[in-house]
């Protein structure tokens, strides 16, 4: 009997046969709906705009994303920006930072204290304290800014590692993507530095290296937003680079610096 064969063969001809090669241009709806939620959660785009006389607020949205990244603006969800929106990132929006106060909030004394609430089971307690108090030194280096590790009690800065929802309106979502989120300077869970505890944390090249997320996130924590320059350390996207020997760049030391001024 040939026919079941023949019935199989003639399933996997339709099965491979019925997809047709979508145009260039043209995304497929997986990464239509990957881009929209992309823009909801880091370029205020709402899915509820009008679409009104000024054009499609979709392609406008993936044009100003576009720009901020130094992609190519086509405005369209082309190979380079389905990359980067895939790429391992912070938190925090690029347009319209977590904001609890208007203005550009910063810390108002140049001696802050943290705490670290709870820890990763990636790493040592001492190989997270010691990049947290790398990460920190990153920023104190080139500003008059001090700070301190307390144990107990409040501090200006709290550290802590959850998973999914974790008591704020920004539930992390798993393992990648987004990595971790600070909230901008303040009292109560201004300056709070949140980290996925779904992500594989490490002190090297492995996994996602702690003291290079922590350093980015406490930019924010003190008070800076993402940049465009895909040197900075407050690029949004994460990038390895050796912990050893880490410099500042210069487009961060110039941000920190018009906030808190030069290291006395
Ligand atoms: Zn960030
Ligand atoms: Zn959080």
């Amino acid at each position: 009997f040939l026919f079941p064969s023949a019935l199989v063969l003639a399933f996997v001809m339709l099965t491979f046969a019925v997809p047709v090669p979508l145009p260039e241009t043209e995304a497929n709806q997986d990464d239509l709906q990957y881009a929209k939620e992309y823009l909801k959660q880091f370029y205020n785009f709402s899915a509820t705009d009008v679409r009104g006389r000024l054009g499609n607020p979709f392609a406008k949205m993936i044009k100003t994303m576009q720009i901020f990244f130094g992609l190519k603006i086509t405005g369209k969800l082309d190979t380079d920006t389905m990359e980067m929106m895939k790429k391992p990132r912070c938190g925090v929006p690029d347009i319209g930072a977590y904001t609890i106060f208007a203005g550009r909030p910063k810390w108002l004394k140049n001696t802050l204290t943290y705490r670290i609430k709870n820890y990763t089971p990636d790493l040592s307690h001492s190989e997270v304290e010691q990049a947290i108090q790398m990460a920190f030194k990153v920023w104190s280096d080139v500003t008059p800014l001090r700070f301190i590790k307390v144990s107990t009690g409040t501090a200006d800065i709290l550290i802590l590692f959850a998973s999914r929802y974790h008591g704020d309106n920004f539930p992390f979502d798993g393992p990648s993507k987004v990595l971790a989120h600070a909230f901008t300077p303040g009292p109560g869970i201004g300056g709070d530095t949140h980290f996925d505890k779904d992500e594989k944390w490490s002190t090297n090249w492995k996994g996602i290296n702690l003291f290079l997320v922590a350093a980015h996130e406490f930019g924010h924590a003190l008070g800076l937003d993402h940049s465009s320059d895909p040197n900075a350390l407050m690029y949004p996207t994460y990038k390895y680079a050796n912990p050893v020997d880490y410099h500042l760049p210069p487009d961060d030391v110039q941000g920190i610096q018009a906030l808190y001024g030069k290291a006395t």
